[in-house]
């Protein structure tokens, strides 16, 4: 039986939020079985907790920002990231400001911290949503959409028409269950073209924006002087954004999500459409014990030893 995660120590980082600029102190505890994952802001006078589903997403227009009428997270995007690729199912998130540190853009520093509290197995089954019918939004030529597939795969295309974002790397295809999320998409860093950046800076947004924690483009190139790390960032890190979003679920999908020139928004209407159709999706654990999905029990624990060990060789 696969089971669920939480993380062994409280861990604790501290970081600029991309928008405020504000210097934030971030610290991820564990949590019981069954707990979920849990954000609380603890700067407030009375602190004030929330637990992750796709209806708490309030703003999605730069980054995915969670809360209620009194309160807000921003950009939690990059942290559930790598929640969903370690497979933490149980944690609280104690955040002193109204947004999450950007760290380096990527998720790299979440897995380093993650992986520094330790992973702990807990008793009670781990439970996965498992698409049987296809679910879809549209919103002019965008789409996102879940279909049925043995393990988790993303289909992601992009579609910037600028001479650095080449045709050939606009477009990626993983299968989570096979293909290193560690290796293939947590270095892969934000980024923005200049004249959004000088916008955004005159309305008091991307103050903690800087050529350390996001690539950006100009007219015609990447300012960055080093570059890009991988060939096909931008897509990928659509790709590292797309798997924080749709961990919001707060469960693990088991199916195939296909995206073309999908954002925050449209990956929550997603999601909120998951929940309306709840004949397209059934809740179901996984065990090596049961025919049905023993194929995917075995895969599912493979990937995640693999992925545990790789984390341990990135840090050395
Ligand atoms: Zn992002």
């Amino acid at each position: 039986m696969i089971k669920q995660q939480t993380i062994q120590n409280s861990v604790v980082t501290v970081g600029v939020g991309l928008h405020t600029g504000q210097k934030v102190k971030l610290t991820l505890k564990p949590a019981p079985q069954n707990h979920g994952i849990v954000f609380c802001r603890t700067d407030l006078s009375t602190p004030m907790k929330i637990q992750v589903s796709p209806n708490i997403v309030q703003d999605t227009k730069l980054c995915s920002a969670i809360g209620t009428a009194e309160f807000k997270i921003a950009t939690v995007e990059h942290l559930m990231s790598a929640l969903s690729a370690l497979g933490i199912d149980n944690i609280l998130i104690e955040v002193n400001g109204a947004e999450l540190p950007i760290m380096d853009g990527s998720s790299i520093s979440f897995i380093y911290l993650i992986k520094s509290a330790g992973i702990e197995e807990q008793i009670a089954p781990k439970q996965f949503v498992f698409i049987k019918e296809a679910i879809v939004v549209t919103d002019g030529d965008k789409v996102a959409k879940f279909e049925p597939y043995p393990g988790f795969m993303i289909d992601f295309t992009i579609d910037f028409p600028h001479p650095a974002i080449k045709d050939e790397d606009s477009h990626v295809q993983i299968d989570f269950f096979k293909d290193s999320y560690i290796q293939e998409i947590s270095r892969a860093r934000t980024f923005g073209f200049m004249h959004e950046v000088e916008f955004l800076r005159a309305n008091g947004l991307a103050r903690g924006g800087s050529l350390d924690n996001a690539i950006v483009l100009d007219e015609r190139k990447i300012i960055n002087e080093d570059g890009l790390r991988f060939s096909g960032e931008f897509v990928r890190h659509k790709v590292l954004d797309a798997i924080g979003d749709l961990y919001l679920l707060g469960k693990p999908i088991i199916g195939k999500f296909t995206a073309y020139k999908s954002g925050h928004e449209l990956n929550n209407r997603l999601l909120r459409q998951l929940v309306e159709e709840k004949n397209k999706w059934e809740i179901k654990t996984l065990d090596t014990n049961d025919v049905a999905t023993a194929n995917l029990a075995e895969e599912y624990s493979k990937m995640n030893t693999e992925l545990n060990e790789t984390a341990e060789i990135l840090e050395e």
